[in-house]
């Protein structure tokens, strides 16, 4: 993994908000650290006497947030915040937009109160490829408690309220955060700190070429040109656009033995979900109109088993695995499909890896359906 820094750029930055913004573009510049809107970071900082924890705003991608992409939060009532025994993520989101000192800033990202119960100045967060790959796997969280003997591991919980509730309390006494090189959210990514930006940026570095290095060695993959079968793509008149994957990587996931049990076992990062349902439509025989049947039917199974009150979404596919073909995405717009591609590419390269560590294994059907009808995004379609 490339480290980006560069002393000359770093030395313009005149305010902590302004090299905040460089090492957030310096994290967005890897897709291996984060794509498309995923990871956030902050910083904290004095203005007017008052310590105010300026954070991603969401709708920000790292590569180009700028100065106002942050949202200042008053520190004082998210460590409140974060003593509370139950919040839902709706008022908690309330709550933190009720504490901003400039009630224009976008809506602060739904890890802000654990970036403010982290005691150090500055906190990354990405989801890692090579972090979440070894995390995926079936020995996954022995593998990254040897590999990162000094960082704190977080079985896997859900982001929002109860993640910085779980911290908070593992935390809250007696925790030795001096000796802690950072903190590991099993399934999920991978938090660095440090009261200097450019350190906690290094160990961000580092910790991610470590497992670059452990998968090198341990789960090497190797990528041949292989000949595409032929398929006709307009019988998947799914959405409008579509992003067709005939990269070498691609044909090699789609051509994997058992492919159906191989390409569905879930998302690398929870919030991928949200982009690309938990599995994709797998057409192993050439019969699409049955294919894209079973998927709808067994993804309404899948919403009537662990529903509540929510409000079903498109039960089409966001992207299918052709065998021995590739990979399509889908998408309203190009934009869309093509996003959904780069999360798809990742994925396939992460399962592939940790089939060799032992087998890829993502979060549970339950936490996944969680994640997918989380709360926040069910508001946005209840407006
Ligand atoms: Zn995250």
């Amino acid at each position: 993994m490339k480290n980006l820094w560069d002393d000359k750029e770093a030395n313009k930055c005149t305010s902590d908000l302004d090299l905040r913004v460089y090492t957030s573009n310096l994290l967005g510049q890897s897709d291996e650290l984060v794509l498309h809107g995923g990871g956030n970071t902050s910083v904290k900082s004095m203005v007017n006497g008052e310590e105010i924890l300026y954070v991603k705003g969401s709708g920000w991608d790292l590569i180009s947030i700028k100065a106002e992409g942050f949202a200042p939060v008053k520190m004082c009532t998210l460590l409140e915040m974060a003593a509370l025994e139950t919040l839902s993520d709706s008022d908690m989101v309330r709550q933190q937009k009720a504490a901003m000192i400039d009630k224009d800033a976008p809506n602060p990202s739904v890890e802000a109160i654990l970036h403010a119960i982290i005691p150090f100045k500055v906190v990354d967060h990405t989801h890692a490829d090579a972090i979440v790959t070894i995390s995926n796997s079936k020995n996954g969280l022995k593998l990254i408690e040897e590999l990162f003997p000094n960082f704190l591991v977080i079985p896997y919980v859900m982001p929002g309220f109860i993640l910085a509730q779980k911290i908070y309390e593992m935390t809250k006494e007696n925790f030795e955060w001096e000796s802690c090189e950072g903190i590991i959210l099993h399934n999920h990514g991978i938090f660095t700190f440090d009261d200097d930006a450019k350190k906690s940026y290094e160990k961000m570095i580092d910790a991610v070429t470590l497992a670059e290095e452990f998968l090198e060695k341990n789960a090497p993959i190797m990528l041949e040109e292989l000949d595409a079968k032929e398929f006709d793509v307009n019988l998947l008149q799914i959405d409008k656009f579509m992003h067709i994957n005939q990269t070498p990587l691609a044909l090699k996931y789609a051509s994997q033995e058992n492919l159906r049990a191989s390409v569905t076992r879930g998302v690398l990062t929870p919030e991928h979900i949200l982009r690309t349902k938990r599995v994709p439509l797998v057409v192993e025989d050439g019969d699409v109109e049955d294919a894209l049947k079973h998927f709808k039917v067994a993804y309404e199974t899948y919403f009537n088993a662990y529903k509540s009150d929510e409000i079903m979404l498109d039960p089409n596919p966001k992207y299918a695995v052709i065998k021995d073909f590739g990979v399509i995405s889908f998408g309203k717009t190009q934009k869309e499909a093509d996003v959904i591609n780069d999360v798809v590419s990742h994925t396939m390269m992460a399962v592939m890896r940790a089939d060799k560590l032992g087998g890829y294994k993502s979060i549970s059907i339950p936490d996944s359906f969680d994640m997918e009808y989380w709360e926040l995004e069910q508001a946005k379609l209840k407006k």
